[in-house]
């Protein structure tokens, strides 16, 4: 499926809060300021601690006292607590959303279900993201709720534009969506890490053999990306009779390369089930 385009317009002039002003909302409302998706000023959050303020204060964004007058004075909600905080977070401010406001929550593992009857809230977007939002890479999947319209549609992919590219989905999707986009940074990092050490095995520096494997990745990935070819037509168009490449991909084959990476993602997802 193609990314959901980021709108324009009339969609992106509203009041953004964020309910836990942690890492990764820092990274949305880094990335939101700088994309002009929103004026800093119309983003707000409160915390408890004085660095954390300072970091969002630093950039622009408006300190409240509370979560509530947070969601008092927000047209978007997004929570960003730590999943096991979100139930407690949202019984309390249940009794400041109204009908008017979308409710968006990046926790992971937590369910439109119990979001919905937590906060009393129906106008809500469940938003997957992954760790390169710190770089303006990630891979965000929403999932709409029963009440949330077109608009809020358009905001929230905005939002999440300014960090990356996203997609939408179906919530049943979601175990599957952890398994891959959630914990395929690290499968990635390995992948590095190994190449890296290949290089060295075979008489690289270490900081040329890090440096090479890792732009190859980003390079390859934006080769997929980029040209819209299929990976294994890429492939095809690089591995000449007899070549170096394909003595490569012969070792990996005999590794069992693809099927480890296929059990990677079930594997991941499988453990994304049990645990919620
Ligand atoms: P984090 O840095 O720990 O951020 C959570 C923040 O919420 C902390 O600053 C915490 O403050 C604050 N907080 C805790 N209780 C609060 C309360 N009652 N009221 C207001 N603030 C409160 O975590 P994160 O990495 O940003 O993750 C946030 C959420 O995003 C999690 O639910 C996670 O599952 C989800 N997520 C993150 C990523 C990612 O890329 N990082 C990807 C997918 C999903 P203290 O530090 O003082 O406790």
């Amino acid at each position: 499926a193609a990314a959901v385009v980021p709108p324009s317009g009339e969609a992106a002039a509203f009041k953004l809060g964020f309910i836990g002003a942690g890492n990764l909302a820092e990274s949305i409302a880094r990335g939101v300021a700088k994309s002009s998706v929103l004026p800093p000023s119309s983003i707000r959050t409160a915390h408890r601690r004085p660095d954390r303020r300072a970091v969002f204060q630093s950039f622009g964004v408006r300190i409240f006292d509370s979560n509530a007058q947070v969601v008092d004075d927000s047209d978007v909600v997004i929570i960003s607590v730590k999943p096991q905080a979100v139930k407690h977070v949202l019984l309390e401010l249940r009794p400041f959303f109204t009908e008017e406001k979308l409710l968006v929550s990046i926790a992971a593992g937590i369910k439109m279900k119990d979001l919905q009857e937590w906060s009393g809230q129906r106008r809500l977007i469940r938003v997957m993201p992954n760790t390169p939002s710190a770089v303006g890479q990630a891979a965000s999947v929403m999932c709409m709720g029963e009440m949330a319209t077109k608009k809020d549609e358009e905001r929230v992919a905005s939002l999440f534009s300014a960090i990356g590219r996203v997609w939408k989905a179906d919530e049943k999707y979601f175990d599957a969506i952890t398994g891959l986009s959630g914990s395929g940074p690290a499968y990635v990092y390995l992948a590095i890490e190994a190449l890296a050490d290949g290089g060295v095995a075979a008489g690289l520096p270490r900081d040329l053999a890090l440096g090479l494997a890792t732009q190859t990745v980003l390079g390859a990935a934006a080769m997929v990306g980029g040209t819209g070819k299929h990976p294994g037509q890429l492939k095809d168009e690089v591995t000449s009779p007899a070549g170096t490449t394909i003595a490569g991909i012969q070792e990996l084959e005999r590794g069992a390369f693809r099927g480890t990476l296929i059990n990677a993602v079930v594997a991941a997802t499988k453990r994304c089930r049990e645990l919620s």
